[in-house]
């Protein structure tokens, strides 16, 4: 699947580069210990600046997913599954990502997953697959 990649910068290097350790680094605030996405320099919750990114489990559940059929481009391999992945590491933390390694009609609401990484040059995308 053709993909449009991440800029990286001093605040999301982490998240977009953990995979190549086979981590999901997810930005954690020392002041109040939440979790936040995406990451930046100050916690969205109690604004503190006292942040940086932790490894995280990994393991989440669908919350919603969409299935793409629109070819949006030649080499587009459709259906594909878009979800919105919620970590179990804290209610609220989620993320948007792709649902991959099974077929997209059988994704399912709560679904539980697990990621894996896509590497393509200097990025590992993180994406979800049916957790056993
Ligand atoms: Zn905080």
């Amino acid at each position: 699947m053709p993909r449009k990649l991440p800029a990286l910068n001093a605040d999301n290097r982490a998240f977009w580069q953990g995979g190549e350790h086979g981590e999901l680094l997810i930005h954690r605030c020392h002041g109040c210990e939440r979790f936040f996405h995406p990451p930046g320099p100050i916690c969205p919750h109690c604004a503190s600046l006292e942040v940086e990114p932790h490894a995280v489990t990994g393991k989440g559940k669908v919350l919603s997913y969409t299935l793409n059929y629109q070819p949006w481009v030649a080499e587009l391999e459709v259906p594909y599954v878009v979800a919105i992945v919620e970590l179990v590491e804290q209610p609220g933390l989620r993320f948007i990502s792709n649902i991959v390694g099974m077929d997209p009609l059988a994704v399912r609401i709560d679904m539980p997953v697990r990621v894996s990484f896509l590497h393509v040059e200097d990025v590992w995308l993180p994406l979800f697959e049916r957790d056993q």
